[in-house]
């Protein structure tokens, strides 16, 4: 088994030709403990997580920088709030629960992007498949059949 290699964010935004700022650090580590979470659930990590007075506008500004760096990937199934990731670069899929808006990563069918071949590019040259499985999660299915049918 491969060990966890334990990650550096100071390195990664250096990599990235950012700053590396204490706010900076906190959300990369608060995406990373709470894959696909919305923004408020990164501000309340960011908050809880040593950086008590950060202010909401300053964590959305942190999100929009690292997304644009390609450090953090961001997610919006329709209808559900944007969501973010560390997990960046391996064009994974989610699947989403239509009832409670659960998400799971999908690995990605062949591996490399894109990895759903166009029928008919039309002359683009793409380079992303973004693939959005709807469905039911297991809490949902297990509710759905304990509820009395009508
Ligand atoms: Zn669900
Ligand atoms: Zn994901």
């Amino acid at each position: 088994m491969e060990v966890q290699e334990t990650v550096d964010y100071t390195e990664q935004l250096r990599r990235a030709a950012l700053r590396v700022t204490r706010p900076r650090l906190a959300v990369m580590q608060a995406v990373d403990a709470h894959p696909h979470a919305d923004t408020d659930t990164i501000v309340s990590a960011v908050r809880s997580g040593g950086l008590p007075d950060v202010s909401r506008q300053a964590v959305y500004d942190v999100l929009g920088a690292l997304t644009e760096a390609g450090l953090v990937r961001r997610i919006q199934p329709s209808g559900s709030l944007a969501r973010y990731e560390s997990r960046v670069g391996d064009n994974h899929h989610h699947v989403v629960c239509r009832v409670c808006g659960a998400v799971e990563d999908v690995d990605c069918a062949i591996g490399e992007t894109p990895c759903l071949a166009a029928s008919d590019a039309h002359g683009y040259e793409v380079d992303e498949a973004e693939v959005i499985y709807w469905g039911l999660c297991p809490a949902c299915q297990s509710h759905q059949a304990s509820e009395p049918q009508p």
